[in-house]
C-alpha cells in the first residue's frame, strides 16, 4: 500500500483507537497560524498526530498563482520537522489532476484500520464554504470537522455552526485557538513589498522565500552582443585575470548546457558571463557591499559573518539587476543562486550552478566524471551530482556550511534513494520520485 505518512503509516495497527489530525492547505507558504492551529487541536481534541497534506492542484485557487508543490512540501516538511507529533503527506501532491478532500479522505479510509478516526481540521474561513465542497455529506461520515474558531473576519461561531450543520451532519468541534492573524495571502504580500515576515514563518525558511523582482519589460537590448562585449570588457577590470577566463568559460558551458537541455541560450550566455560579477571583492569588501546595496536585512547575518564567500552572487545579481534593468529576473536569480543553490532551482538555475563547476578552466578531482554526465542524465541529476561533489569538496576542507545548503541536502534526501543500502544495488540517483511508492 502506498505511503501516506512516514512517521504515522502504522497507527493504529495495534488496534487501540486513535485519533489523527488532518491539516491540508495550500501552504504557500506555511506560516506560524497553521503551525499554532495543529498544536492547539492536537492538545484540545487529544489528537496522536496531525498530517498536513499540502494541496496538488488546489480547486479552490484555479485561477491564481501557487507555488510548486515541491517547494512547498519541502517548506512543511522542514516546519514541521522537530515536532514528533506532526508529520507531511504527499498523497496530494502525487495525485493526478485537481485536488478534492473528498479523495484525500477514501484514500485515507483505505489505509488507516477502522479504529483510526479521522479530525479534518479547518480554519473558520474554509468551514464556512464547507457547503460547497465536493462529496460534502461523505466528508460529514469520513471524519470529524475540527473548526479553529478565531479567525479575524470570520462569522462568530454560532452563526458558523449553522451554515456548516446546514450542509451536512458533521461530527463538529469548534475550537477555540489563539488567534494568529496571519496568512499566507498576507506573507506574499508583504514579500512583494519586501516587508519583513520574521517570527510570522517559521524562521528557518525565511530566506528561501525571498523572491526575485519580477521586471515587467525585459529588455532586448541585454541580449545584444553589444552588450555582452560591454559587460565583458568590464568584468575584466573588475576582477582577476584568472576569474575573468573562468567567466568566459562558464558562459561557454552554461551556453552548451542550455543546447542540451533545451534552455533559452542567450540567457544562459549572460548568466554565465556575469555570475562573478562582484568576484573581486575580498571579504570585507564583500560585507561593505552587502551594507551599500541594503540587504541586511534580508542575508542571515551568521552568513555575512563567517561565510563571506557566498555573497558575492546574491550582491552582484542586486547590483547588475538595478544597473541594468533590462536583465531578465530568471537570469538574476541563476547569478544570485550560483554559490548557494536553493531548494527550488529553475532550470536555468540548475544550468548556471553546472556549468561554474564543469567550464574547462576547472581541473580538479572527479569534474571529468560530472563533464561526462552531460546529455546523459537529466539537468536535474547532473545539478544534484554537482551539488554533491561541491557538499564533499566543502567537508573535506572543512568549510562551514550555507544554512540553505543543508536544507536542500535533507529535501534531496527526502526525495531520492538511500544510496549503499544492501540488496537495492541501485547507486544512482536516477530512481528518483519512485520512493514514496511501495
Ligand atoms: P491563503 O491566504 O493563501 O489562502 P492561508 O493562510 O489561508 O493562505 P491555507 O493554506 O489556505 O492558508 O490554509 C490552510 C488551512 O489553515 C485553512 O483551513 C485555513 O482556514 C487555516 N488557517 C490558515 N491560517 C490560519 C490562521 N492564522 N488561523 C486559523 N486557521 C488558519
Ligand atoms: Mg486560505
Amino acid at each position: 500500500m502506498a505511503v501516506v505518512s512516514k512517521r504515522f503509516d502504522d497507527l493504529g495497527s495495534d488496534g487501540a483507537p486513535a485519533r489523527l489530525g488532518l491539516m491540508g492547505g495550500t501552504f504557500d507558504p506555511i506560516h506560524n497560524g497553521h503551525l499554532r492551529v495543529a498544536e492547539e487541536m492536537r492538545e484540545a481534541l487529544e489528537l496522536n498526530a496531525v498530517l498536513f497534506i499540502p494541496t496538488g492542484a488546489p480547486v479552490f485557487k484555479r485561477n491564481q498563482h501557487v507555488s510548486d508543490p515541491e517547494l512547498r512540501f519541502a517548506q512543511v516538511s522542514e516546519a514541521i520537522a522537530s515536532n514528533p507529533h506532526f508529520d507531511v503527506s504527499r498523497i496530494e501532491i502525487d495525485r493526478e489532476g485537481d485536488t478534492f478532500t473528498v479523495d484525500t479522505l477514501r484514500q485515507l479510509r483505505e489505509h488507516y484500520p477502522e479504529n483510526v478516526e479521522f479530525y479534518f481540521i479547518v480554519g473558520s474561513d474554509s468551514a464556512a464554504t464547507v457547503g460547497k465542497w465536493r462529496g460534502c455529506a461523505e466528508i460529514a461520515e469520513l471524519a470529524h470537522l475540527a473548526v479553529a474558531v478565531g479567525r479575524p473576519g470570520s462569522a462568530d461561531a454560532e452563526t458558523l455552526e449553522q451554515v456548516i450543520m446546514e450542509a451536512a451532519p458533521f461530527k463538529l468541534h469548534l475550537v477555540r485557538v489563539s488567534i494568529l492573524e496571519i496568512s499566507s495571502t498576507n506573507i506574499r504580500q508583504r514579500l512583494a513589498e519586501g516587508k519583513s515576515v520574521r517570527y510570522l514563518v517559521p524562521s528557518a525558511h525565511r530566506k528561501a522565500l525571498t523572491p526575485f523582482p519580477e521586471q515587467e519589460t525585459p529588455d532586448d537590448d541585454v541580449f545584444s552582443k553589444a552588450f555582452f562585449n560591454e559587460r565583458k570588457a568590464e568584468l575584466e577590470k573588475r576582477v582577476s585575470a584568472k576569474r575573468f577566463q573562468h567567466s568566459l568559460g562558464v558562459s561557454e558551458a552554461c551556453e552548451q548546457l542550455a543546447k542540451e537541455y533545451g534552455l533559452d541560450v542567450k540567457k544562459a550566455r549572460l548568466a554565465g558571463l556575469l555570475h562573478d560579477w562582484d568576484k573581486g571583492y575580498d571579504d570585507e569588501g564583500a560585507r561593505t557591499r552587502v551594507r551599500e546595496l541594503g540587504m541586511e536585512d534580508e542575508i542571515d547575518p551568521t552568513v555575512v559573518e563567517k561565510m563571506p564567500g557566498v555573497l558575492h552572487g546574491i550582491t552582484a545579481a542586486r547590483a547588475l539587476g538595478s544597473e541594468f534593468p533590462g536583465i531578465p529576473a530568471d537570469v538574476l536569480q541563476a547569478i544570485s543562486r550560483h554559490t548557494t543553490a536553493a531548494l527550488d532551482m529553475a532550470p536555468l538555475d540548475m544550468a548556471l550552478y553546472i556549468a561554474d563547476a564543469i567550464e574547462p578552466n576547472r581541473q580538479f578531482g572527479r569534474i571529468d566524471e560530472l563533464r561526462a554526465r552531460v546529455g546523459k542524465a537529466t539537468l536535474e541529476e547532473l545539478y544534484f551530482e554537482t551539488y554533491e561533489y561541491w557538499v564533499f569538496l566543502l567537508f573535506e576542507r572543512r568549510k562551514p556550511l550555507h544554512p540553505d545548503t543543508i536544507r536542500i541536502w535533507n529535501a534531496y534526501t527526502e526525495r531520492l534513494p538511500r544510496k549503499g543500502k544492501r540488496g537495492t544495488g541501485d547507486d544512482s540517483v536516477s530512481g528518483k520520485k519512485k520512493k514514496h511508492k511501495k
